[in-house]
């Protein structure tokens, strides 16, 4: 493993098994969305996309399991879980660890946030460190452990041992029901879009749009890209998500979509979820200070000397 970028708390290393793994699955991806096209296919992907990313990644993994922004019984939670974990980025121990980390560094000052976590570098690099480098904290340095809650639940270790396998009784259930081309797009493409999808988002919603708030002395402080709000299911509203970290919403009124926040409504109206946090019940985080609007030239100027910096 190459040593590619090391700082105060640890080093970002090249990760061989990633860059395999991700290789394989686009090329699967390619051939197979090419080979067994059909638009049938197409919605099984669109449809079985937006329900694991917004119902189990934004809703249940994100805004419930790590941020405890609503209450759900056991049963809501995991089956929440599932969906989340069946979107193929990681299991929630692993999603908390990882989200966690994040944050950690994320608020450190500048000199502290190492680039494995920021966004200072540019699009190419922020993808290559997200998809192809593991994180090897140094001896000593502070972790970040998922909530015992999460690690020590018995369904929750499960979804994590069962990893990758997890798409194996969805697969078999897509070709039973429209035979290869649904597997083809269900599975391989629907894989390799959410993962390059999701860290896109994460790129973007860093250092593109306004940034109503300032967070002093945190590197990152995230930014509100609208454009992006319907297909990251709400999480570009990603400023406000980092001064209200605690709130199962994150678009403020109908001028700011949230997919996430609709489908939390939802669920409160069935009864599967209560005690739902919502952005006018917290007050914004320790330190955040209301700052004018940006003119969108110099929201664009800030975006580029982000990228060149
Ligand atoms: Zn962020
Ligand atoms: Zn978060």
């Amino acid at each position: 493993m190459a040593e590619t970028g090391s700082a105060r708390w640890g080093t970002a290393r090249l990760d061989g098994g990633k860059v395999l793994r991700w290789s394989l699955l686009h090329v699967g991806a390619l051939v197979g969305g090419a080979c067994f096209f059909s638009w049938s296919a197409v919605a099984v992907f669109a449809g079985l996309t937006a329900v694991t990313m917004c119902l189990g990644v934004s809703v249940g993994l994100h805004r419930g399991l790590i941020h405890r922004a609503f209450r759900a019984s056991a049963p809501v939670e995991r089956a929440l879980a599932l969906l989340g974990t069946l979107a193929g980025l990681g299991g929630p121990i692993a999603m908390s660890r990882m989200h966690d980390l994040r944050d950690f560094h994320q608020n450190q000052p500048e000199a502290d946030c190492p680039p494995y976590f920021g966004y200072r570098e540019g699009f190419t690099r922020a993808m290559a460190y997200a998809l192809f480098h593991t994180w090897h904290p140094r001896d000593g340095a502070p972790d970040a452990p998922a909530a015992p809650r999460v690690t020590q639940d018995g369904f929750f270790r499960g979804l994590e041992r069962a990893g990758p396998w997890l798409q194996a009784p969805l697969a078999l259930a897509l070709y039973a029901l429209g035979g290869a081309p649904w597997v083809a797009w269900g599975i391989l493409v629907r894989l390799a879009l959410t993962q390059d999808g999701f860290w896109c988002v994460h790129y973007v919603s860093h250092v593109e749009g306004e940034q109503p708030y300032e967070l002093p002395g945190c590197a990152e402080q995230g930014r509100n890209a609208g454009w992006l709000a319907l297909l990251s299911m709400g999480e570009s509203w990603h400023n406000t998500h980092h001064v209200y970290p605690a709130s199962a919403q994150m678009g403020l009124g109908w001028r700011q979509p949230d997919p996430g926040w609709w489908a939390v409504r939802g669920l409160a109206a069935l009864r599967l979820v209560h005690d739902v946090k919502s952005l006018a019940h917290l007050p914004p985080r320790l330190g955040a200070r209301l700052r004018r609007p940006e003119p969108r030239r110099t929201r664009r100027l800030c975006a580029l000397a982000l990228r060149r910096a």
